[in-house]
């Protein structure tokens, strides 16, 4: 530790992983774990909204094929109460179109099988378009607060009005 960069002051992303096959989901949560996410893994279905709402993650990769209730149900049980980032996980390829026709509420979706470092490269890609939306953006010097409509250079509030700060 300690060697975190000075902007980086927000608790790292945490990542609820909900997949039955053991080695599968230990895997993923190793190199995650090692890029630096918290994770927590789900095996059941029937478990998994419920963990969900508990954690507060901000991602969810969902395996589709689960025992106790489909993902598709959990995808669009979790839906229901949070906007969190899902990513539905589908050994079918061919299961995406139908999935996306269902419209079943899910962020985007990683085809089995995959390599872990994929993975990572999707949930850091996600969770950065994630986090831009509606939390503060960080440029040297400059923070830009968008949902207070306010800016900080350095140490120093910017005096702007609302018109000023959308230039
Ligand atoms: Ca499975």
């Amino acid at each position: 530790g300690g060697a975190r960069g000075v902007s980086d002051t927000r608790a790292p992303a945490s990542i609820v992983i909900i997949e039955d096959e053991v080695k599968l989901a230990a895997v993923l949560a190793d190199y995650l774990h090692a890029a630096g996410y918290v994770t927590h893994t789900i095996s059941s279905g029937l478990e998994a909204a419920s963990a969900v709402r508990r954690l507060r993650p901000d991602l969810v990769l969902l395996d589709l094929t689960l025992p106790g209730r489909d993902g598709v149900e959990v995808c669009r049980e979790i839906r229901a109460f949070t906007d969190t980032t899902i990513v539905l996980v589908t050994a079918r390829v061919e299961e995406v179109d139908r999935l996306l026709g269902l419209d079943v509420g899910a962020d985007d979706y990683i085809c089995k099988p995959f390599s872990p470092r994929e993975v990572v490269a999707r949930a850091r890609a996600i969770l950065r378009r994630a986090r831009t939306r509606g939390t503060p953006v960080e440029i040297p010097g400059l923070v830009l607060d968008e949902a207070g409509q306010r800016a900080r250079f350095h140490d120093q509030w910017l005096d702007l009005t609302a018109v000023e700060f959308r230039l």
